[in-house]
């Protein structure tokens, strides 16, 4: 069995979408800056898909630009305020400590550029506090941006609720929501949000492609300097293929929301049950307000590393939290802003399950991962001394 289960990383392109971008490439190849019918038709095309995108989130097509991925919107997204804040007189940005390191890095260089930045706590279930948020907001504030859901641990914000505070304050409220669209409903007008990130990759679209929803009226800065494409706001010819198979993507999978939220929660309840019966172990995040598809545990006494191998080896492809594969041995710091220790963090997994799982799957990876926790638990000193009382247990 092969089980793919890791689509917070990426999903799998669907056909629609590869038949859209393939059939864009092979006969609608023209620059849609170009006056002559094939450039225009190209063009034709790159409005319906905006308006199609548009329409999933409740936005005017005008609101929406295409960006390179989740990344670029994050970036331009937080330029973008920071750069209305600075005309304001206002330098203080609020987000949180577990956000998506395109929103944390771009924090970061913009403390570097004057900005000051505060970051919320998560608390131990991965959730924001509405009265610290608004605690937080200060005369001087230019900017929140809070994710909608986390892509580790997959805990959802009261994303309506914090765009309503930031409302009544008068603060612009952005929302990194990479792994909410097309997965979760959103409405940008009836939930408050400005500027919303978005990236084809996490819904069956292709790489490389993405946008920016930013409400009319926030001017943009430009990342990119050049030609006139998208208002202005983004130089570059418009990768028009892609766009199409993003908007071919998020139409099915936003299409078929209801019923894969139903199924996914069920799964995902059906897997957490399963591997709560670890010893020693603790799901990630609350039970509940969670992405439908995300699963994320810590096991005490091993390394996130080697469950992984050893699953791969299974024919399961999972994630752990721990960046030692990507070079670092820091731990992940999404499972640090939610109060994990060191040791623990280091045993985590995540599963994040796509929409077509089924119960004999769910089954399969519960017992392989209670075979390899337990596995490797047989000769992982950290788990002889827990067991011989040398060390204490934190699970
Ligand atoms: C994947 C992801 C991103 C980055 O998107 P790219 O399209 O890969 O640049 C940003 N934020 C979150 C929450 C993500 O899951």
């Amino acid at each position: 069995m092969r089980i793919y289960a890791d689509n917070a990383a990426t999903t799998k392109m669907s056909r629609a979408s590869i038949d859209a971008t393939l059939k864009c490439m092979e006969e609608d190849y023209g620059n849609p800056s170009s006056l002559y019918s094939i450039g225009q038709e190209a063009k034709e095309l790159l409005e319906q898909a905006r308006k199609d995108i548009a329409a999933v989130i409740n936005a005017e097509p005008r609101e929406i630009l295409f960006t390179s991925g989740g990344s670029e919107a994050d970036n331009q997204a937080i330029r973008s305020a920071a750069e209305i804040g600075k005309k304001n007189g206002k330098r203080h940005i609020i987000s949180t400590a577990f956000e998506h390191h395109a929103i944390l890095h771009t924090l970061k260089k913009m403390e570097s550029e004057g900005f000051e930045v505060t970051l919320l706590d998560v608390h131990e279930d991965g959730l924001v506090r509405l009265e610290e948020l608004e605690e937080a907001i200060r005369e001087d504030t230019c900017l929140v941006t809070i994710m909608f859901a986390n892509n580790e641990i997959g805990t959802v914000q009261p994303i309506r609720e914090i765009g309503e505070i930031c409302k009544r304050h008068g603060v612009l409220f952005h929302t990194d929501a990479v792994q909410a669209v097309a997965h979760l409903p959103i409405d940008v007008k009836a939930d408050n949000i400005d500027m919303l990130s978005s990236s084809a990759h996490k819904y069956h679209g292709p790489k490389g492609i993405g946008f920016l929803y930013a409400r009319k009226g926030i001017r943009l800065t430009n990342l990119i300097e050049g030609g006139a494409q998208e208002r202005g706001k983004r130089a570059g010819t418009e990768n028009v293929a892609a766009v199409l198979g993003m908007a071919a993507a998020l139409k099915e999978t936003a299409g078929n929301m209801q019923a894969n939220i139903e199924h996914m929660s069920a799964m995902r309840d059906r897997l957490i049950k399963g591997l709560q019966e670890i010893p020693h172990s603790a799901l990630n995040g609350d039970a509940k307000k969670r992405l439908p598809g995300n699963v994320n545990f810590c096991f005490e006494g091993i390394e996130g590393e080697s469950l992984l191998l050893m699953l791969d080896d299974r024919g399961i492809c999972a994630s752990s939290g721990s960046a030692c594969t990507s070079g670092s041995l820091d731990p992940s710091h999404v499972l640090l802003a939610i109060g994990r220790v060191h040791d623990v963090a280091h045993g985590s997994l995540r599963l994040t399950i796509g929409e077509d799982i089924t119960e004999e799957e769910v089954d399969y990876i519960i017992k392989n991962v209670k075979e390899v926790v337990e596995y490797l638990r047989g000769f992982s000193p950290v788990w002889r001394d827990l067991m011989s009382g040398k060390a204490k247990f934190i699970l």
